[in-house]
């Protein structure tokens, strides 16, 4: 019995490889796929950890198409589910959702193509795979394989957690011989752990891939100005693919309206707008219409777009999880991305507020630390892939050279006089002004309400008159970064002193600080962008893929990526047969757009 099943299970590995390398066009399997594919043929359950982009799809989507029956696919958004099903649909796969966006009709014969097993793959929502009509169907019919997406909303741990998922524990007593896989890119310990006793799959094989994106460069900036400071980001982006995250729905407005000034093709996603129109803005963006989307966070987790080149956090996330996740929208593709993040103390301490003043007691504590580590990856001065890495307990022991600690290292002086400048300004004002004020006091400003409140009377009138807003802004961060100043929240944002600011005061504790930095350093890029890319070629494949992705009204992504297009413009195949060894190029591609792209390659060669 075993032999034979030895035998059935070969069979299959080699079933998996020609689905690879035919299907969606890769030669080889990236770590950890096979092995994951192997435990869930020969029936047992599997938790995989991976990075966005990283493969996890492939890890269920090619054992379903090897199998017979049918794989369930659980995954939390509509959006989410259309673009897989659409992407697979274009790879020659059998796959199709069931969903509240379909008609009676149209899901019925969804439901029946399940019944027939004339499917690969069904996308589902949670809340209806629990339906008891639902389950009944799935228990007559042959289902092979359930894998759970986004499997970390299973936990309260986790950042996302959803009460539809928790019941998916119920799956496990409905269909116990169905291996089970489940996916996540974000979960911390104790978030893992859970995952696997909510979905009652304790004996799983648990993959851990890492949680680097090697090509994602993270690059942090105080913040001053900070529309200016994403206004001056995207216009150096070149017209390249990326969403802009504000905390409120006004901001997003605002800095949409901005970027629009600046003559950036860009538009607003947030929950205040209605469905059509944000539908309207997901697909002008999919199809690159749009360069930018600025959003609140409702925007992101159904956008499976691979080729968004950066994406900039105008406000802090509220956890390492959701910055992490957020900037993990960018570069899918593996080609290089850029991640920013504009930081104030300021805002530090107004979400600090929030959390004390809208969480139970028992969301407290997770919320604060969860907002805590967020913060000292802000503040830290070592390799930022380091700090977040550390946080999902991948350690590693060298810096990343790909962030801008590692490229352009904070430059300490000794910061004693600007900090006893301000922090006697503060006193001066009698611990009752904001930032700005003390800033303004500082640089010697004649405003009304300086000259009403006589401030300009004050000994610390104009001793900064020298540095700029922008630079006794970056210091005062510093400052409380460092212990010497708070942000009384409780007082309208009013700048307090420390304990520890008397000793500074009185000359007997020196201050160092980092000389403020305002742009993002280029840095060099070599080891990230790949080499010899001939620019001309590889624009013209763009114009063509966008050419016929726009006919066929699909997203350019969907035809090919930009790491196939690259490799394209690398190898410049100008045969069928040399078409196929690009990565990427699978037979079905090869026969829908191989004829456009041979042709446009070899028109470029004769005419060089
Ligand atoms: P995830 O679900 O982990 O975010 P995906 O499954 O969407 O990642 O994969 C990201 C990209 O990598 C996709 O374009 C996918 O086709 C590609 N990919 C996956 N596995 C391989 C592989 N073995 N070789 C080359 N590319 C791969
Ligand atoms: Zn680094």
């Amino acid at each position: 019995m075993k032999a034979i099943q030895t035998i059935v299970k070969n069979d299959h590995l080699q079933s998996c490889h020609k689905v690879l390398k035919d299907t969606f066009g890769y030669d080889v399997f990236r770590d950890g796929q096979l092995e994951v594919i192997e435990q869930l043929l020969g029936g047992n359950d599997s938790l995989i950890l991976l990075p966005t982009g990283g493969g996890k799809s492939l890890c269920y989507q090619v054992p379903a198409m090897v199998l017979e029956g049918v794989t369930l696919v659980i995954s939390p958004l509509i959006s989410l589910m259309q673009d897989q099903v659409q992407q697979l649909r274009e790879l020659g796969v059998e796959a199709a959702y069931l969903n509240s966006s379909l008609e009676f009709n149209e899901a019925q014969q969804v439901i029946q193509s399940v019944q027939n097993s004339q499917i690969d793959l069904l996308y589902v929502a949670p809340e209806r795979m629990l339906q008891p009509y639902f389950l009944n169907l799935i228990s007559q019919c042959n289902i092979s394989l359930i894998a759970v997406d986004e499997a970390h909303c299973v936990s309260h741990w986790g950042h996302d957690f959803r009460q539809d998922y928790r019941n998916l524990g119920r799956l496990k007593h409905a269909l116990p011989r169905v291996p089970m896989i489940a996916l996540t890119a974000t979960a911390d310990i104790a978030t893992q752990q859970d995952i696997l006793h909510q979905l009652n799959i304790p004996d799983a094989f648990v993959h851990k891939g890492g949680f680097d994106r090697p090509n994602i460069r993270y690059n942090l900036l105080r913040k001053y100005k900070g529309f200016d400071q994403v206004v001056n980001f995207v216009r150096q982006q070149s017209g390249n693919s990326g969403i802009v995250y504000c905390n409120s729905r006004a901001k997003v407005d605002d800095l949409t309206a901005k970027l629009k000034q600046a003559g950036i093709r860009c538009d607003a996603y947030h929950a205040g707008r209605d469905n059509a129109m944000r539908e309207l803005v997901q697909t002008q963006f999919l199809k690159d219409n749009l360069q930018v989307v600025v959003a609140t966070v409702a925007f992101g987790m159904g956008i499976n777009k691979s080729n968004v080149r950066f994406v900039v956090h105008h406000d802090v996330p509220r956890s390492v999880e959701a910055f992490y996740q957020e900037t993990g929208r960018a570069g899918r593709d593996g080609m290089p991305a850029e991640a920013l993040l504009l930081y104030d103390e300021r805002d530090g301490a107004r979400i600090k507020k929030w959390i004390a003043d809208g969480s139970t007691s028992e969301r407290f504590a997770i919320e604060m630390h969860k907002f805590e580590a967020m913060q000292s990856f802000a503040e830290a001065q070592t390799c930022r892939r380091q700090v977040l890495l550390n946080y999902f307990a991948d350690y590693r022991d060298t810096p990343c050279g790909n962030c801008d600690i590692c490229l352009d290292p904070p430059k300490m002086f000794d910061g004693t006089v600007d900090a006893q400048k301000v922090l006697s300004c503060v006193y001066r004002l009698k611990l009752d002004t904001g930032v700005q004020h003390v800033i303004d006091v500082l640089r010697g400003l004649q405003h009304r309400r300086i000259l009403d409140n006589h401030h300009e009377q004050l000994s610390t009138y104009g001793i900064g008159k020298e540095q700029s807003d922008s630079y006794w802004h970056n210091i005062i961060q510093q400052l409380i970064h460092v212990g010497l100043l708070f942000i009384d929240m409780t007082r309208s944002g009013v700048l307090c002193l420390t304990p520890t600011a008397r000793a500074v005061l009185k000359g007997e504790k020196q201050v160092e600080l980092a000389v403020p930095k305002f742009a993002v350093s280029q840095g060099k890029k070599d080891k990230y962008v790949p080499t010899n890319l001939d620019n001309k070629l590889f624009e013209k494949l763009k114009a063509l893929r966008k050419l016929i992705a726009d006919d066929l009204d699909k997203p350019a992504f969907v035809i090919f990526s930009d790491a196939t297009l690259a490799d394209m413009t690398r190898t410049q195949p100008t045969s069928p047969s040399e078409l196929l060894d690009v990565t990427g190029v699978g037979v079905k591609k090869l026969e829908k757009y191989g004829e456009a792209f041979i042709g446009l390659i070899k028109d470029y060669l004769a005419a060089k």
